[in-house]
């Protein structure tokens, strides 16, 4: 995950720098709106950490020229202007987060990590696993290009493997995420559906058992 800060001050955005680092991002400094402009016309941040007071400006108008150019990179203004219609101001702009300083440096990088996280792109709609292809929007699954019929119940368990493919995915696991509570812990109604859907899957086998543990989807296409 990589950020740029942009902090005037250069004491505190080298502290900024290093204690981010040390939580392990990527982090490069600008000191200025323009050095910013610079920095972002040729690389990709995850997240931005911006200041409001800037030597040629207000950082809100860096985020404000983004947001018009339809870039969604996460904002994150780390800011001394902390009254109510600053914040808002922040907001109305387009940044994600405000932070007021004097801050903490752990709560900080706590937020650049969740707005970096939000930004993640989400899962393809089709997933591929060897000649497996599983459509996750329109809850279809073909197994060498042959359309198969599966349970609604058969296609969560399906999903579940196929999105943590190469993971052992255990048992309790599957029952959280396609049981309700009503399911039984210990009965072996994971076992009945695994062994359904082995059977429309068919050979070669895609789906292991890993005794004990769970199941497993070979992660490697
Ligand atoms: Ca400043």
């Amino acid at each position: 995950m990589r950020v740029l800060v942009v902090e005037d001050d250069q004491e505190l955005g080298r502290v900024v720098a290093s204690r981010l680092r040390s939580t392990g991002f990527a982090v490069d400094l600008a000191d200025r709106l323009a050095d910013a402009d610079v920095k972002l016309a040729v690389s990709n941040y995850d997240c931005l950490v911006v200041d409001r007071g800037l030597p040629d400006g207000d950082g809100l108008a860096l985020v404000r020229s983004l947001r018009r150019s339809g870039r969604r990179v996460p904002v994150l203004m780390l800011t001394a202007m902390g009254e109510v219609v600053e914040r808002v101001a922040g907001f109305d702009e387009g940044a994600d987060d405000y932070m007021v300083k004097p801050f903490a440096f752990a709560e900080l990088a706590a937020r650049v990590g969740a707005l970096c996280r939000r930004a993640e792109p989400p899962r393809p709609p089709v997933v591929e696993v060897g000649d497996l292809e599983v459509d996750m929007a329109r809850r279809r699954v073909r197994r060498a290009g042959v359309l198969l019929t599966l349970t609604a119940k058969e296609f969560a368990v399906l999903e579940l493997l196929v999105a943590r493919a190469g993971q052992v995915v255990p048992r309790a696991d599957l029952i959280d995420c396609c049981w309700d509570e009503m399911a039984e812990p210990m009965s072996n109604v994971v076992d009945v559906v695994v062994s359904q859907l082995r059977r429309k899957l068919g050979a070669p086998a895609v789906i292991g058992t890993v005794r004990g543990v769970g199941f497993v989807i070979d992660g490697t296409p």
